[in-house]
């Protein structure tokens, strides 16, 4: 296609003014773009803010109830929720089962608070002693064919408590096959799967690794989380998980992975979510309280860029500060 040249094109006469600006927009944020993740811990009368992730608290069961009412009273109503469980074991018993922490809180918000969609994290690593995704061999390896049923099973336990979407995120392959094969098996063959599909072994998870409890005692998780240095690896894991079932996929972390989320988006025209994570997160909030940056127009940009790279929804800390400044 032939463009017009200077002069008789000339680009700024459409930036000239907030009118024609607006008719040129490609890309607008929505309050319906996010889903905000919630930590949910045993106890009473806790909200305990993460001291590493200003303005996200792990709260109680008892307080659940509120933090879901003040994120509905904004517009956000999609929740991913983790839990923090009272014990942990080798395979990660409690996540699997029915009174759960995890469950407890589905439960809980399905039945006060049925305008919220719930979304719940299927993983291990927030409930085994060592803090892997999987359960370990003799050698600490992490044995992928036996963590598949631990999986199943906690997604299964998961939308018997009326989880209304899961979203496995170890990393192990097979198991979005494995969990659609146990969610359908149990009558659950309308709860959709969105898989953490495309997941890199990140340093930029730290901080969620204080508000999930879940840092791994020894090793990291180099062995079943992605190179960083990989995209096309990151597109196949997408379509093997497209194959096996998922009904979304994920490029986690966004902002340092934009391209694999553009090419992910654009080889298969899927539902595409990006995890926009905690250090990226906690960045933006350092540098906003040094008076660095100005922390309401980063973050605009930065949502602005990962849903304009291809995602169609975006998990973020940031949605009750952005639905309230979208608001305005
Ligand atoms: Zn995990």
């Amino acid at each position: 296609m032939q463009y017009g040249s200077f002069p008789t094109y000339r680009p700024r006469r459409m930036r000239n003014g907030e009118a024609v600006r607006q008719m040129m927009r490609e890309t607008e944020l929505s309050v319906n773009d996010f889903i905000y993740p919630l930590f949910v811990k045993p106890g009473t009368g806790r909200r305990d803010e993460i001291s590493s992730m200003p303005g996200i608290f792990q709260v109680s069961l008892d307080l659940l109830i509120a933090e879901i009412e003040e994120l509905l009273a904004l517009g956000v109503h999609y929740v991913i929720l983790f839990g923090i469980p009272a014990a942990k074991d080798e395979l990660g018993s409690e996540s699997a089962d029915d009174h759960g922490i995890v469950q407890e809180a589905c439960r809980l918000i399905r039945q006060n608070a049925p305008e919220m969609f719930v979304i719940t994290d299927v993983c291990l690593c927030e409930y085994t002693s060592h803090g892997h995704c999987g359960a370990l061999d003799e050698d600490g390896y992490v044995n992928n064919d036996k963590t598949l049923s631990l999986l199943a099973a906690e997604a299964v336990s998961h939308a018997r408590a009326g989880s209304q979407m899961v979203a496995p995120s170890d990393m192990m392959d097979g198991r979005v096959g494995a969990i659609r094969e146990a969610l359908d098996a149990a009558g659950f063959e309308n709860v959709p799967i969105m898989s953490y599909s495309t997941k890199y072994a990140s340093g930029y998870y730290g901080p969620f690794r204080d508000a999930a409890d879940s840092a791994p005692s020894f090793g990291d998780r180099r062995a079943y989380q992605m190179d960083p240095a990989n995209a096309d690896e990151g597109v196949r894991e997408a379509a093997l998980d497209i194959a096996e079932g998922a009904d979304m996929v994920m490029v986690k972390p966004a902002l340092p992975y934009l391209d694999v989320l553009s090419r992910v988006k654009r080889e298969f025209h899927f539902p595409t979510v990006a995890y926009n994570v905690s250090g990226e997160y906690a960045m933006v909030k350092a540098a906003a309280q040094n008076g660095w940056i100005d922390e309401r127009r980063v973050v605009l940009e930065t949502l602005l860029s990962i849903k304009r790279a291809g995602a169609d929804m975006i998990i973020t800390y940031h949605a009750k500060d952005v639905a309230r400044w979208l608001a305005e």
